[in-house]
């Protein structure tokens, strides 16, 4: 754990009492400050009192004469209309930040920053384990993994960061940051893309000589962002990163092959358990970041085969009658599981939750790949509407029978290349707890079908 000692005599209003929020707690209380905390929901309640705190509503007067509202991410700062308890610390001018900030207070570590709307857990995990296999200390955190303030603190952070942590970090700097991509996504959360945008951006805050900026310039978002970091002239290191094209002065991943300054480095082959042109992206921003950080290139390309890939992300479960079953559970949005069709010719596709706005029609030019999709949740019907008569599918309902009938018509089918892949374009909160869970409850009816 980390303890507050900045925070000693002062007191701190903690908001939302999941695991974050609880660590923050513990470790304010650890450095000599004292807490007011509270959660609208009453069995997080009930687990604070658990672990000793006793939660106090947030209002004008609680709040009143403290350093700072501490505010989990997931609680609307801006969007769609800010908590109450936002609104309250505004109305008595206590700011609002978040527990990675009283990190970095505390700690002034040297920050590696992820940042970008798909593809960031996946370049943060990879980050983390090139520097280890390098033997580099680093502490990981943010939006990935345990809280920081739960953990012992190296001297070099490589943080995950949504757009809502960056909103509560109003101190952040990093050594090396990097912004993958930008796409619409958590509107509701943050109003416009124009506002979005601009959150993003601030993974860059701060920068000076001895810094580096990695970005990707592969959306309009993104260039105009790396546009204005050249105009900027603040001496740091600015890294473009394309899977377009290959650029002169940056790294790209085009066609399986990863390109340092217009240069042949690597078949992207070497990487099998980060495929497509999605994974390219995340292992040329790694890249760019290794380099950054002063590892040598063999030792980097060396350590990014060893990754394992993430649970949940185009993750191989096991093989049936040589049929691939792919556990793409995180694909939560149809952005994310373009990338996952986009890897295969034929395709039994679990898709369906509940569906974003726009729900799949983006994904019309992959649906020739699709050799029947088994549909399930709240957005079965919608799909099956947009699918209409160009894609076979049925409704399935449920992931156990969306499974079941898409092993029966592979195994039937005996197509060469084939897979089965639960990709879902949807969140899970209809029918799951969250993605991490419908991906669990896929991963077991595939172990039991391959028993
Ligand atoms: P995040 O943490 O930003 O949500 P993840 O690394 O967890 O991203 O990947 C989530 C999903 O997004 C993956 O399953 C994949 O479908 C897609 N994805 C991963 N990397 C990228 C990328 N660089 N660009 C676009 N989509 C990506």
């Amino acid at each position: 754990m980390i303890a507050l000692g900045h925070a000693k005599g002062q007191t701190y209003a903690v908001f939302g009492l999941g695991r974050s929020g609880l660590a923050a707690a513990r470790a304010l209380v650890a450095g000599g400050a004292e807490v007011r905390l509270w959660d609208d929901s009453e069995a997080s309640r009930q687990a604070a009192e658990q672990a000793g705190f006793k939660p106090v509503p947030l209002n004008d007067a609680t709040l009143t004469g403290c350093a700072a509202l501490l505010l989990a991410p997931g609680v609307p700062l801006t969007h769609p209309v800010p908590h109450e308890s936002v609104t309250a610390a505004a109305r008595v001018g206590v700011p609002v930040i978040g527990d990675i900030e009283l990190a970095l207070r505390e700690r002034h570590p040297v920050v590696y920053g992820i940042t970008g709307t798909n593809g960031k857990s996946t370049t943060t995990a990879l980050l983390a384990h090139v520097l280890r296999a390098a033997n580099r200390s680093i502490t990981l955190g943010g939006n990935i993994g345990l809280p920081v303030l739960e953990q012992d603190a190296a001297d070099t952070f490589v943080l995950e960061m949504s757009s809502f942590q960056i909103d509560l970090t109003p101190g952040w700097q990093a050594r090396i940051a990097v912004l993958l991509n930008i796409t619409p996504d958590h509107l509701d959360r943050h109003g416009s893309m124009e506002n979005y945008a601009a959150i993003k951006r601030r993974i860059f805050n701060g920068q000076k000589a001895g810094d580096t900026a990695v970005i990707g310039v592969d959306d309009e978002y993104c260039r105009a962002i790396h546009a204005a970091l050249q105009a900027e002239k603040t001496g740091r290191a600015i890294v473009p990163v394309s899977v377009e094209r290959i650029l002169p002065d940056g790294i790209s991943a085009v066609d399986g092959v990863l390109y340092e300054n217009g240069v042949r480095v690597e078949s992207l082959s070497r990487f099998p358990a980060l495929p497509g042109k999605h994974n390219g992206q995340n292992i040329a921003m790694v890249y760019a970041a290794a380099k950054a950080a002063g590892l040598e290139r063999a030792d980097i390309l060396a350590a990014i085969a060893t990754f394992p890939g993430l649970r949940h992300r185009l993750q191989k479960v096991a093989e049936i009658a040589g049929i691939p079953c792919i556990n793409d559970s995180k694909a939560t949005n149809a952005e994310a599981t373009e990338k996952a069709l986009a890897c295969f010719d034929t395709i039994y596709w679990i898709a369906g939750g509940k569906a974003k706005d726009g729900g799949i029609k983006m994904l019309a030019p992959y649906f020739p790949r699709i050799r029947h999709a088994f549909l399930i949740g709240h957005a079965a019907n919608e799909f099956a509407a947009t699918l209409g008569a160009s894609v076979p599918h049925s409704v399935s309902g449920t992931l156990d029978r969306a499974v079941h009938d898409a092993l029966a018509l592979a195994k039937s089918e005996k197509r060469p290349g084939a897979v089965v892949l639960l990709s879902p374009a949807c969140a899970s909160y209809d029918q799951f707890k969250s993605f991490e869970h419908r991906g669990d409850v896929f991963i077991k009816l595939i172990e039991e079908a391959a028993a």
